[in-house]
């Protein structure tokens, strides 16, 4: 049901031609039509951890693809979902995000930002096992231990690339990516943040998954973060990036997404073609998915993008 074993492709575009870079992508937007790529890889571990339980409860906020993906994922695997959504002014119809989410059969729960604030809490768990019953809790947007593990799947037998560049929220999905690679290869993180340190949690993240904070040195030339394409901020989107994703999407056929892939691939190529030490270099780009947050952007935008 999940294609985890997605293709590569290799990236034609004008705005590439003199860069002296061969740029192929990843294509985990293809795991499966409603659960975004690298929402699955996360989930994937906590789901085998759902066997047998009374369900999954995780986190959120009102445009999660990380809620999208696990109310969908529970509907077509048949696992009881909760979600704790950030804000008590929303409701199930506040946007295509929840109201897809509440009619794959979530369970939504809309908390105050105090409330939501105690997310990452023991105690806080236990209320809701108490409550709920002996279900899994999952961390927002499917980090933690389990998470980590499913994203050092990504680039599995990848090793002739050099380079792979990922689009980054929390950091899980490239502290996977940097725990899998060869020695010779480098992890670029692109931020879809404004603000936030991702190498510091990145580090933090590679101590606990060792559960040896004295290794976290020895990962920090293996992979760099640029944080100045953000756009204004966490799904703030303007006409130059919807631009540069129709010219993208009319050169490929693959449609990114406005809050992750489509600012990584506008990092990217911002890079390739200013920054000659790229030159000479095989280069993979991973496609996340996210591709559920383009109908919410839209919404917002008043226009299609594609
Ligand atoms: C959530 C998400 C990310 C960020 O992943 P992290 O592991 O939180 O860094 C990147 N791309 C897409 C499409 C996402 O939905």
């Amino acid at each position: 049901m999940f294609n985890e074993n997605s293709p590569i492709q290799q990236i034609f575009h004008p705005d590439l031609a003199d860069t002296g870079t061969e740029l192929w992508i990843k294509r985990d937007d293809l795991i499966h039509e409603e659960v975004s790529g690298n929402k699955w890889r996360k989930l994937k571990h906590y789901v085998e951890k759902a066997k047998g339980r009374d369900g999954i409860v995780t986190f959120g906020g009102a445009y999660s693809n990380h809620i999208a993906a696990t109310a969908a994922t529970g509907r077509l695997l048949g696992i009881e979902t909760i979600g704790i959504i950030r804000g008590d002014e929303l409701c199930p119809s506040s946007n295509h995000t929840l109201s897809k989410a509440n009619s794959d059969g979530m369970r939504l729960l809309f908390v105050t930002r105090e409330e939501y604030g105690f997310r990452d809490q023991l105690a806080y768990h236990k209320q809701i096992k108490q409550e709920y019953g002996n279900v899994v809790v999952v961390p927002e947007g499917g980090a933690g231990y389990e998470g980590i593990v499913g994203a050092t799947e990504i680039i599995r037998g990848h090793d002739d690339f050099d380079v792979v560049v990922v689009s980054c929220g929390t950091g899980t999905t490239l502290t996977g990516i940097l725990i899998s690679l060869k020695s010779h290869q480098h992890v670029i993180g692109f931020s879809a943040l404004k603000g936030g340190d991702i190498k510091e949690e990145v580090c933090r993240m590679i101590g606990e998954y060792f559960l040896d904070k004295s290794i976290e040195g020895d990962y920090l030339d293996a992979f760099s973060i640029f944080d100045e394409y953000h756009f204004g901020g966490y799904a703030k989107v303007d006409s130059i990036l919807i631009d540069f994703m129709r010219s993208f999407y009319q050169h490929t056929n693959i449609k990114l997404d406005p809050v992750y892939t489509g600012k990584m691939m506008f990092g990217l190529f911002d890079q390739l073609k200013n920054n000659n030490k790229y030159s000479g270099k095989k280069i993979l780009a991973v496609h996340t998915g996210g591709v559920q947050g383009i109908k919410g952007i839209e919404e917002k935008l008043g226009t299609h993008i594609f």
